[in-house]
């Protein structure tokens, strides 16, 4: 695939009504989605708002990927659709403005009833052999809907393989930084999407491994220590031992949790020092 006037030519494309102003900046996130659905042509409609006679007027996104590999690209990638709702991710909040949506079609999670059966959010019943016959499921946990696990519908390889086209494409085509599931940047605690049968690294890897784009990071902790392995058992790198709440870092190597960092000084040049920080206490600085 390739992008042109922020457009895919070749596949199908019609306009959501449900869309924000055209933006100056490109994107610079890919957010990615499950449609909560099997049917792929009522969710592209439902998307389209009153463009496609649908009552919804207040979701869309930028390409829906139905099961068999159709795309269907309902917004040009330099208008903001509303995919992400509350969001964060880094430094950056209210992620519509500064990313592309992409939608899969998945029904999501199904609850087991402990007969055989299952029930998806909609209250509509499958039995293991329909679901199987869909192109089969896995068995997760997910807090946010419930104890105990859950069945989540598989995604065709022909739908994954225009994903990944899609989001190549992207990638070369616009400063992307980040891949992320609506899951991780929703703000509010509810989203499970695109969910654990949803291939994400898969995903993640079309950012390049030798990357330049690993953005600057800032500290979130009030204070942080740095230390001179990637552990707590190791001392402190003193000066400075710890690192103010919003100190600017590069980061040049990660391990497990922890990140090998350079921090700027205050003046803003990269400082001599170097050392180990706990990644949680940390975020990418998000320029859009
Ligand atoms: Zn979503």
């Amino acid at each position: 695939m390739r992008i042109e006037n922020h457009r895919i030519p070749g596949i199908w494309f019609g306009q959501s009504a449900n869309l924000g102003a055209r933006r100056q900046n490109p994107p610079v996130i890919i957010v990615l989605h499950y449609t909560t659905g099997w049917n792929g042509a009522a969710s592209r409609d439902w998307l389209m708002g009153a463009a496609a006679g649908a009552a919804n007027r207040g979701s869309s996104a930028h390409v829906v990927i139905d099961r068999d590999g159709t795309a269907w690209q309902i917004a040009p990638f330099n208008r903001t659709a509303w995919h992400a709702g509350p969001s964060r991710y880094g430094t950056l909040e209210g992620l519509n403005a500064f990313s592309v949506g992409i939608e899969f079609v998945n029904p999501g999670w199904l609850k087991p009833n402990g007969l055989g059966d299952f029930t998806d959010a909609y209250g509509k019943r499958f039995s293991e052999r329909a679901l199987k016959k869909a192109g089969g499921y896995q068995m997760a946990p997910q807090p946010r809907v419930g104890s105990g696990s859950f069945a989540w519908p598989l995604y065709p390889e022909a739908q994954i393989a225009t994903g990944v086209d899609l989001v190549q494409a992207l990638v070369g085509f616009y400063p992307i930084k980040a891949i992320v599931s609506h899951e991780e940047i929703d703000t509010r605690g509810w989203k499970t999407d695109p969910g654990p049968a949803f291939p994400m690294e898969r995903f993640r890897a079309l950012l390049g491994e030798a990357d330049d784009r690993e953005p600057a990071a800032v500290v979130t902790a009030g204070r942080l220590n740095l230390r001179g392995g990637p552990g707590a058992v190791f001392e402190k790198v003193v000066p400075p031992g710890t690192l103010l709440k919003g100190t600017r870092l590069k980061i040049m190597q990660r391990q497990g949790d922890w990140a090998f960092v350079a921090p700027e000084s205050p003046d803003g040049r990269e400082g001599a020092v170097t050392g180990w920080v706990h990644a949680a206490y940390i975020a990418p600085v998000m320029e859009a």
